[in-house]
């Protein structure tokens, strides 16, 4: 590992006065379980480490009414699973924390940590494969070992998105806080995550000298139930092979609203108006869950070793809707 300068600034306005103008200048450390991970396997070598930690007041969860939800950047995995407001109006953002890693790192991981992650695909995470995302001429995983990647929205680069609170956020409509030294900004987190058409070096919208300070979740409307269903290889600790975040507006069997956002299957968490469009209005049946189910998966585009990922999407998606409809536990 290079030697690098390490501050821990006191305040927001002195961390970002500590970033750089390039990636290359300035990371930030949060509880560091991904981005020790990028250093010591030789992923990333910044000049300096910027260690949020030392900033007293950016981890906490505030809940009013009037203003609903708000986390603060380092506010721990731990914390959000086990906070009774959460759990109960934010259930599914309360079960997508809890299903993150193992205790351990929802000890010291954080909500920003958790959405800024960067990617896990194995051609990324290996230090001698110039990829595409780091520079090199194309993605691996496109004509490659594609078991884990991409079905939909994806091309040129095939990875998926790894986190489970980010599509239980976008389906309750949080929005995120970002400052700079030229101030703050305010972005949906739906327009947070960018597709690799459109930046191929990051995943986000954040420029290297941003943090992401606070998330804010509305309040949300009576009779809203929610999930988040996530399958995995291996059932102690892993990262989603498909999930769902679904939060729905119910008036008896009758689905007033609802927003189903998918993870482990494109390269952002990935909202499916499809699929929310069979269900909007109607009275919930295990028939029409799996309509909708099936308008979820109608664009995927599978690799070679993929289209598993498939069925297993449908299957969640489905469970997911009768879920929150009170069909199934
Ligand atoms: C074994 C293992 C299993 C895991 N399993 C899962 C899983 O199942 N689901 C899942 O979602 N995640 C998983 N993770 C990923 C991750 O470690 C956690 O999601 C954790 O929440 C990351 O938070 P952190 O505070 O440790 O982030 P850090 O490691 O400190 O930071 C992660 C990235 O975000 C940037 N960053 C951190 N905070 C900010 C901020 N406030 N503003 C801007 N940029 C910031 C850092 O520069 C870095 O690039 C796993 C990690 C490991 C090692």
């Amino acid at each position: 590992m290079k030697a690098f300068e390490y501050v821990k600034p006191a305040t927001v306005a002195e961390a970002v006065r500590e970033l750089g103008r390039s990636w290359e200048e300035a990371k930030i450390l949060s509880g560091g379980t991904d981005l020790l991970g990028e250093l010591k396997e030789g992923l990333i070598s910044p000049q300096k480490i910027v260690n949020l930690k030392g900033i007293a007041n950016l981890g906490y969860v505030r809940f009013s009414e009037k203003e609903g939800l708000k986390l603060g950047a380092l506010t721990t995995l731990a914390e959000i699973e086990s906070h009774p407001v959460i759990r109960q109006r934010y259930t599914a953002l309360a079960e997508a924390a809890g299903s993150v890693a193992t205790p351990q790192i929802r000890n010291i991981g954080t909500i920003g940590g958790n959405l800024c992650q960067r990617p896990r695909c194995w051609y990324y995470r290996d230090e001698h494969t110039r990829c595409l995302k780091k520079g090199g001429p194309i993605c691996f995983a496109y004509n490659g070992e594609n078991k884990y990647h991409a079905i939909l929205g994806a091309g040129p680069c095939y990875i998926v998105h790894p986190s489970d609170c980010a599509p239980a956020l976008i389906a309750f409509r949080a929005t995120v806080s970002i400052v700079s030294p030229r101030g703050q900004r305010s972005v949906p987190l739906e327009e947070f995550f960018v597709l690799p058409a459109r930046r191929l070096d990051h995943e986000t919208i954040l420029e290297p000298n941003e943090i992401l300070t606070e998330i804010q979740v509305p309040t949300p409307p009576p009779n809203t139930r929610s999930t988040y269903l996530k399958f995995r290889e291996r059932d102690s600790f892993d990262f989603a092979i498909v999930g769902a975040a679904v939060v729905a507006r119910m008036r008896g069997d009758i689905c007033e609203d609802i927003r189903i956002v998918l993870s482990g299957v494109a390269p952002i968490p990935w909202r499916s108006p499809e699929a929310e469009a069979v269900l909007k209005g109607k009275k919930i049946t295990p028939d029409l869950a799996e309509q909708a189910a099936k308008a979820a998966v109608a664009k995927a585009q599978p690799l070679a070793q993929n289209a598993y990922k498939i069925p297993l999407t449908q299957a969640i998606v489905k469970q997911a809707v009768l879920k929150v409809a009170g069909q199934s536990k």
